[in-house]
């Protein structure tokens, strides 16, 4: 008996987030009806992509530069970090578009039982650029789980002293949401009500 002749290409779909076997079974059958060049286009756009982005030496946002098209924007407002977990919280906030600063990407949240402890976190980069760009408020924007608390709770220690005010999104996000699920007048609300850590 011959196998499924989409077998191959629905279990890789289905390695996309939030894609099921109906979704993945309805793109492969997208997939089919595009001529072999759009086909090819697709895939090397993806391998392209993978292949060429490196993360921005300022913030760590991903980048195909140096720097990053945010660190690179000079109509950002300076004086003003956004403190995020991980560059998918950048496109979050950016979708949102009231956000007019610049960010920085520690690179995770502090889980002891999951082997992140704080020096693996990028803190002394966040520290060092509070004086090089003259930083005065650092905004976390940081999902509100316990992991996300402790590590607000941490930052809010470590930068004791250093002359900035820390200030955290306020309530409103889901407690154990994730930011970028929250629709943007949810994170704009956020923003704007935001609270001293
Ligand atoms: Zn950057």
């Amino acid at each position: 008996m011959q196998a499924n002749p989409l077998l191959g290409l629905i279990a890789q779909l289905k390695k996309l987030p939030g894609v099921g076997e109906k979704s993945a079974q309805r793109m492969a059958f997208f997939l089919l009806s595009l001529s072999e060049k759009e086909v090819a286009e697709f895939a090397r756009e993806a391998l392209e992509t993978r292949r060429r982005i490196r993360y921005c030496e300022r913030c760590f946002n991903i980048s195909l530069a140096q720097e990053c098209y945010v660190c690179l924007d000079s109509n950002r407002e300076p004086g003003t970090l956004c403190v995020v977990a991980d560059p998918k919280d950048i496109f979050a906030m950016e979708r949102m578009g009231a956000f007019k600063g610049r960010y920085h990407v520690i690179g995770g949240l502090i889980s002891p039982l999951d082997g992140i402890h704080p020096d693996v976190l990028r803190f002394s980069e966040l520290r060092s650029r509070l004086v090089s760009e003259h930083i005065s408020e650092v905004i976390l924007a940081i999902n509100p789980t316990v992991e996300g608390d402790t590590t607000a709770l941490y930052l809010q220690q470590y930068l004791e002293g250093c002359g900035v005010s820390v200030t955290k999104l306020a309530h409103g996000l889901p407690m154990g949401g994730d930011i970028d699920y929250a629709d943007e007048l949810t994170l704009q609300k956020a923003l704007i009500g935001r609270v001293r850590v």
